[in-house]
C-alpha cells in the first residue's frame, strides 16, 4: 500500500505542479499581449488597498453572508496548506509531523478551528448555488445564469474532499498516539469512533490511503485548471492579488468616476496634435490585443460569480447585456486567439488548427452570430458602474466597454444612428438638444433676483464665490430649468455670492465620451477648459450629476483643477449653518407627505455622495422619508447614462419603468432626485405610470433642491 500511495502521488504531483508552471507561463505570456498602462504608483497604498481588500474581505462583504464564508474557504486554502507537505510526508512515515510546529497545539487547534469552517463554508456556498441555480422561466435573472457551472462545481467538490481528509487525518494521527485530546480538541472523537480498535498496521496503512487520496483531489485540481487557463473560478485564487494591487484607483476607491483618455503605447493621445498620430493607431479598442494589459488581467480573474449581472440595468430589463457575460467572452477569445498572436512566424501562424485562425478572423464587435460581443449589448450599457461596484476582484467593466464604443465610433462610423443627433446638437450648437446657445440664460429670466453673468456682470470669477455651472439641461430642460431656478434661489436666500457663464457654457462632453466620441468631447472639453482658465473657476457647484462627475474628475486630464460641488452637497451644509432653514409647512404640499430618493449613479456609486441629499430630505419638517429596496451603492439605473438618454430603448423592458415602479411601490407621494437626467426618466416612467393606472395622479417627480425651497419658503 504505501510504495504504491508514494508512486502515484509522486507521479501525479510531478504532473500538477510541470502543467501549472507551464500554464502560467502561458496566461503571463497572453496578458503581456496587452497595451501597456501604468499601474505602479503609490506602491505602499496599494499594498495596503490589497491587504484590506483581502484581509477584510471588504468587497466580499458587500453580500454579507456569502462574504463570511469565502474568507473561511479562502483563508482555509492559505492556512491549510502545510497540511499537503504533512501529507507527503506520511506517505513516507504514517507517524510523520512537521518539524518544530506539527506537534505545537496552536498550528494544531488553528489546523482544527481552520478545517471545520472551511468544511461548513464550503458546504454553505454549495448549497447557496443550487439554492440559486438557473431555473425555467425566471433562470435568467440567476446570477449564476451563463456561468459554467461544471467548473464551479469541480472547485468546491474538490474544496470539501481536502477538507474530510484533513479530518480523517487528524482522527488516524489521534489513534496512532500523536497527542492527547487537547492536541486533537474537536477531531480525536471520530478518530476513535471510526478507528478506534485498528491494528498499528492498519492505521498506517489507512493513513497512506487518505494522505494519498489528499494529494490526488490536490493535483487533479491543479492539472485540471493548468488544462484550463479560462478558468477563472479557480485561477482567481492566484490573479484576483494583482488584480486589486493594480486597479485604477491605488487608494482602494472603485474603477468609477473618471474615464481614461485613450491611450496609445502607454500615453494619453494629444488632441491638440491629432495630425502626428500614426494613420493605424488604434483609437479605442478593436481588436481584443488593444485592451491593455490590466484589461486582459481582468478578463482572466473573472471568478464567473455574477454579482454583476445580478446588478446590471440593462441585463435586468431583459437586454443582451451582462457585464458577466462580456468579461467571460473577451476571456475565451483572447485565450483562443493567442496562439496566433503569439507565433514567432508566418510558417508557425500557418500550422495552427483551424480553429484559431477562425478566432483570429472573428470581428470584436457586431452581429452576436459572428462576433465576440454583441453590438446592441455594447450599446445597452447606462455605464452606470452597479458591475464595478459588486465586482469583488474589481474587475473594470465599464472601461472596456467604453474602449469598444471609441473604436466603433471613431473607427468603423458604426453607432446607433439615434447618436447622429447627439453628435450634430454637440458639435454644432454645443448642447445635446441642438438648441440655439443664446437661450442658455432663459431660465433666469422671471427671477425675482438679478443671477450675474460673467462677463456681463462680473468680470471674473474672483468676484463672487461659486461659478454655478448650469448645464444643458438645467438650461434646456423644461422640467430641469425648475430646479436651476430652486437653486439659484436657495443660493440667493443664503446669501451665497455665485455667478454663471450663460452663453459661454458649453457641454461639459459627457454624452459623447460615455458614447465612444472622444473627439466631440475633447472639442468641447478644450471649449471649457479655457473659459474657465480665462475666467478664473475654481469653486464650482453643478446640479447635473454628469456633469459634476465630469468637471470634478475628467477636465484634470486638461489641467484644470476645480473644486466642484454637488448643489445637494452645498444645501446641506448651508442649512447646517443656519444659512437655510427648512420649517414645519401647514398647507404646504409636502405636510405628511412620504418622499422617496433615487441616487443618480454619477453621484452615487461613481463619487460616493450618499448622504447629503437624504440629510436634507430628512430635515424637510412634516415629511416623512422612505428608502426604496435598491439604494445607494445597490441603486438601481434610471436608464440615461452612457448616452443612453440619446438612444431608443428597443429591446426588452424600459429600464426607467423599472425604477420608477420601485418608487411608487414605497407609496411615496414624491420621488426626489438630484440629477437632470434622472429626473426626466423618471418623470416619463410616471407619466406612463399614470396613464395605465398604475401609479396615483398625486405623485410627483422633483429634484431634491425644489422640495427644499419649499419647505424653506414657508419661513
Ligand atoms: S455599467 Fe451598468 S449597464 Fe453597464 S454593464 Fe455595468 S451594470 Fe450593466
Ligand atoms: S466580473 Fe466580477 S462580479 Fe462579474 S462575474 Fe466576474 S468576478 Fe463576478
Amino acid at each position: 500500500m504505501q510504495i504504491l500511495a508514494i508512486v502515484v502521488s509522486l507521479a501525479v504531483a510531478a504532473v500538477g505542479i510541470a502543467l501549472f508552471g507551464k500554464t502560467i507561463g502561458h496566461i503571463v505570456s497572453v496578458i503581456k499581449l496587452g497595451q501597456p498602462v501604468s499601474r505602479t504608483d503609490k506602491p505602499g497604498q496599494r499594498s495596503a488597498t490589497l491587504a484590506k481588500e483581502t484581509l477584510g474581505h471588504t468587497r466580499m462583504l458587500q453580500w454579507s453572508h456569502i462574504g463570511v464564508l469565502h474568507w473561511f474557504v479562502a483563508f482555509g486554502f492559505i492556512g491549510l496548506f502545510l497540511t499537503l507537505v504533512t501529507a507527503f510526508g506520511q506517505l513516507f512515515n504514517a507517524h510523520y509531523a512537521l518539524p518544530i510546529i506539527g506537534h505545537w497545539f496552536v498550528f494544531e487547534w488553528a489546523t482544527e478551528f481552520l478545517t471545520w469552517t472551511g468544511l461548513v463554508s464550503i458546504v454553505g456556498l454549495i448549497v447557496i448555488r443550487l439554492l440559486n441555480l438557473p431555473k425555467g422561466h425566471l433562470a435568467r435573472y440567476s446570477r449564476f445564469f451563463g456561468s459554467r457551472a461544471w467548473q464551479a462545481y469541480y472547485v468546491e467538490y474538490t474544496i470539501l474532499g481536502v477538507l474530510v481528509c484533513i479530518l480523517l487525518l487528524r482522527g488516524l494521527e489521534y489513534e496512532l498516539g500523536a497527542g492527547s485530546k487537547f492536541h486533537f480538541p474537536t477531531t480525536f472523537f471520530f478518530g476513535t469512533a471510526l478507528f478506534g480498535g485498528l491494528s498499528e498496521q492498519a492505521l498506517e496503512n489507512t493513513v497512506y490511503l487518505v494522505a494519498m487520496i489528499k494529494i490526488l483531489i490536490s493535483f487533479a485540481w491543479m492539472i485540471t485548471i493548468s488544462l484550463n487557463a479560462t478558468m477563472g473560478v479557480a485561477w482567481h485564487r492566484f490573479t484576483a492579488w494583482p488584480n486589486i494591487w493594480f486597479k485604477r484607483k491605488a487608494d482602494g476607491g472603485t474603477s468609477l468616476g473618471a474615464l481614461q483618455p485613450i491611450m496609445i503605447k502607454g500615453e494619453p493621445i494629444d488632441f491638440e496634435n491629432i495630425e502626428e498620430l500614426d494613420e493605424d493607431a488604434a483609437l479605442g479598442v478593436g481588436k481584443v490585443e488593444d485592451f491593455t494589459w490590466k484589461g486582459l488581467l481582468d478578463f482572466t480573474t473573472c471568478t464567473e460569480c455574477g454579482r454583476c449581472q445580478s446588478q446590471c440595468p440593462a441585463w435586468n430589463t431583459d437586454k443582451p447585456l451582462s457585464p458577466k457575460l462580456i468579461m467571460m467572452n473577451l476571456r475565451e477569445h483572447a485565450y483562443a486567439k493567442a496562439p496566433y498572436l503569439l507565433a514567432s512566424s508566418d510558417d508557425e501562424r500557418q500550422s495552427l488548427p483551424d480553429l484559431v485562425k477562425a478566432e483570429q478572423e472573428r470581428p470584436l464587435v457586431g452581429s452576436p452570430d459572428v462576433a465576440v460581443i454583441d453590438e446592441e449589448a455594447l450599446w445597452a450599457c447606462t455605464s452606470c458602474g452597479a458591475c464595478v461596484q459588486q465586482c469583488p476582484v474589481d474587475i473594470e467593466h465599464v472601461d472596456a466597454i467604453m474602449d469598444m464604443r471609441r473604436y466603433q465610433v471613431l473607427i468603423e462610423s458604426s453607432f446607433p444612428s439615434e447618436l447622429n443627433g447627439l453628435f450634430k446638437g454637440l458639435e454644432n450648437k454645443g448642447n445635446p438638444w441642438n438648441m440655439n446657445p443664446s437661450g442658455r440664460m432663459d431660465w433666469a429670466k422671471g427671477l425675482p433676483f438679478e443671477v450675474k453673468q460673467v462677463g456681463t456682470d462680473v468680470e471674473t470669477l474672483a468676484e463672487v464665490e461659486y461659478l454655478f455651472w448650469v448645464g444643458c439641461a438645467g438650461a434646456f430642460e423644461d422640467r430641469a430649468k425648475k430646479t436651476t431656478q430652486a437653486v439659484a434661489e436657495l443660493l440667493n436666500i443664503a446669501g451665497v455670492s455665485f455667478a454663471v457663464l450663460g452663453d459661454g457654457e458649453t457641454c461639459t462632453g459627457d454624452p459623447a465620451r460615455r458614447a465612444g466620441n472622444e473627439f466631440v468631447f475633447q472639442q468641447l472639453a478644450m471649449q471649457n477648459a479655457e473659459v474657465f482658465k480665462e475666467t478664473g473657476a475654481k469653486k464650482v457647484v453643478s446640479t447635473c450629476a454628469h456633469c459634476f462627475n465630469t468637471l470634478k474628475n475628467e477636465y484634470s486630464q486638461l489641467g484644470v483643477e476645480l473644486d466642484v460641488i454637488h448643489h445637494t452637497q452645498l444645501l446641506n451644509r448651508l442649512v447646517r449653518e443656519g444659512k437655510l432653514t427648512p420649517v414645519a409647512p401647514t398647507d404646504s404640499a409636502l405636510n405628511g407627505q412620504k418622499i422617496t430618493y433615487h441616487d443618480p449613479c454619477y453621484l452615487g456609486r461613481h463619487n460616493q455622495v450618499y448622504d447629503a441629499p437624504r440629510e436634507l430630505l430628512d430635515i424637510i419638517p412634516g415629511a416623512e422619508f422612505a428608502e426604496m429596496p435598491r439604494n445607494q451603492t445597490k441603486s438601481f439605473c434610471c436608464g440615461a447614462g452612457g448616452a443612453r438618454m440619446w438612444m431608443e430603448e428597443k429591446v426588452g423592458t424600459r429600464i426607467n419603468l423599472n425604477r420608477t415602479t420601485e418608487a411608487v411601490e414605497t407609496g411615496a407621494d414624491k420621488i426626489a432626485t438630484g440629477c437632470p437626467f434622472c429626473r426626466v426618466m423618471l418623470s416619463d416612467g410616471l407619466t406612463a405610470k399614470q396613464a395605465d393606472g398604475s401609479a396615483r395622479e398625486e405623485v410627483e417627480v422633483a429634484d431634491v433642491a425644489q422640495l427644499l425651497l419649499a419647505s424653506v419658503k414657508r419661513g
